[in-house]
């Protein structure tokens, strides 16, 4: 395998992860680098932009690549299946973004001299090979299998968790973004981070931190200091794919929330332009494609949580309820309980007590939370792990209410208890007659999550990839690779200022 070239780094990126050499690595593939290869500031048109990111991150997109190549196979069957679930992605995306289409057609010739050399060149074409890196989780949905639609009952993997605080709840006014990527580590840890100034009028500078060949990945900001994060959704009560529509369902061609992050981060001038974007679209797209609405997905459902210097919400969305109709709904701050009405948090649990369906129309009478709440199929403490991350986060904000800064929410990252619903602290939990931390209990989730083996066992495989946290007021993001308890120093900041 070819060396990867010597990186330099911002000279303020002084914090390492003392145990980044543990991480898990399939045999034969390159250590992980110390920080996220940090490609510059890439401009130009989206064309030019990406050509930049394939050129700078070729190797980097290569082993991601093969990484999500040998995990999707043995779940889509063949790369046949894989292209022409692409195709639909492509279609949508034309009516939708096109400009994710053009930056990922110049990360796929920036990088092609690279891809022609892995050991999976053929099996894709190298736009495909890009596009489903952007796509990795949709293709986690297995195809179909019957000419009768099933209603999945909960698709058990579930990723990402953050919070929005707003400037009331904190100690010097401004408002705190931060988000995790509660993944694995290969082949996601080979990490890029750049800062994007597109040519195009209607776009603003932004910056992401990606597993190489993604565009917009778990967390973005803009230089209008809005902020967006992107979950995996609601997983409860989704039809299924059929035989006879194997695009139907949760397989219906979408908005994923990966790419979500980029289309909102690129061009939403604030939070409540943001919430549009995700939910409804531009005018062309709903003239050009007869929606109403933006079908959003992950491998099931998806959470945005936007937000900018005085404003935050949630948007849950589904690609098809038990009747195959796709839904939004909007969540504020407050609507929870939240005090003051100054924060928010999502941890892939949808809590809305409403939704819009597919023709924009209001409908109380179809609760989002329905698919996917907090005490859904509880494990511990009477909440599932989207519910434990998501409580610990409430109770953390609430019971600091103003006095809270960047500090204080880095330290909560790496803290391995849990919140119940009721505000009763946990750290442990008893398994076969033995006490277990929670961060080591399977079926668990702290804000720092671990835990991919039998109890109390480290396995190193995740969880999480990174943190990210940025101040709207600052145009400044901070970031740990790899799991934040194992990161020493200060956060790897970048500022668009
Ligand atoms: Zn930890």
């Amino acid at each position: 395998m070819a060396a990867a070239p010597t990186q330099s780094y911002p000279p303020q990126w002084t914090g390492r992860n003392v145990n980044l050499g543990k991480y898990r690595i399939v045999t034969g593939y390159p250590p992980y680098e110390p920080h996220p290869r940090y490609l510059g500031e890439l401009t130009g048109s989206w064309h030019q932009i990406g050509r930049q990111y394939g050129e700078r991150a070729a190797d980097l997109i290569r082993w991601v690549y093969e990484g999500w190549y040998r995990e999707l196979l043995p779940v889509q069957g063949s790369p046949e299946i894989m292209t022409a679930y692409l195709r639909q992605q492509e279609a949508y995306y034309d009516l939708l973004v096109p400009e994710a289409l053009e930056l990922m057609h110049g990360i796929a010739e920036g990088a092609a001299a690279e891809l022609a050399r892995s050991v999976f060149a053929r099996e894709l074409g190298h736009f495909d090979k890009i596009m489903m890196i952007n796509s990795y989780f949709g293709l986690k949905g297995t195809p179909p299998a019957t000419t009768l639609a099933q209603v999945t009952a909960d698709c058990g993997i579930h990723c990402c968790s953050g919070a929005v605080i707003l400037g009331p709840a904190t100690r010097d006014g401004k408002s705190i973004h931060v988000s995790s990527e509660d993944q694995h580590f290969f082949p996601q840890e080979y990490l890029v981070s750049f800062i994007a100034r597109p040519s195009d009028p209607r776009a603003h500078r932004y910056t992401v931190t990606d597993s190489a060949g993604e565009i917009g990945s778990e967390h973005a900001q803009n230089d209008r200091g809005v902020t967006v994060s992107g979950y995996a959704g609601g997983g409860i009560g989704i039809l299924g794919p059929t035989l006879t529509h194997p695009f139907s369902g949760y397989r219906r061609p979408g908005l994923d929330w990966q790419v979500g992050n980029f289309y909102a981060a690129a061009f939403a001038d604030s939070a409540r332009h943001a919430v549009e974007l995700l939910t409804v679209g531009r005018p062309e797209y709903r003239a050009r494609s007869g929606r109403r609405i933006v079908i959003g997905k992950c491998t099931r459902g998806v959470n945005w949580v936007v937000s900018d210097r005085a404003q935050a919400f949630v948007v849950e969305s589904i690609p098809a309820d038990q009747q195959g109709t796709a839904r939004y709904a909007i969540r504020v701050p407050g609507q929870m309980g939240e005090k003051g009405g100054h924060y928010i948090a999502s941890t892939n649990n949808v809590e809305a007590p409403d939704s819009y369906n597919e023709d924009n129309v209001h409908d109380p009478a179809h609760p989002m939370r329905q698919h996917g709440n907090a005490e859904q199929n509880p494990t511990y403490f009477g909440l599932n792990l989207m519910g434990m991350r998501f409580w610990t986060f409430m109770w953390l904000i609430r019971n600091a209410y103003g006095r809270i800064d960047v500090d204080m929410v880095q330290a909560w990252r790496r803290s391995h208890f849990i919140y119940d619903r009721n505000g009763v602290w946990h750290d442990h939990a008893t398994v076969a007659g033995k006490q277990v931390p929670v961060h080591l209990l399977p079926h668990a989730a702290t804000l720092c999550w671990h835990s991919s083996g039998p109890a109390g066992v480290d396995t190193f495989e995740g969880v999480d990839t990174y943190v990210s946290l940025s101040v709207a007021q600052d145009l400044t993001s901070f970031r740990t690779k790899g799991r934040p308890c194992e990161w020493s120093g200060p956060g790897d900041r970048l500022s668009l200022g």
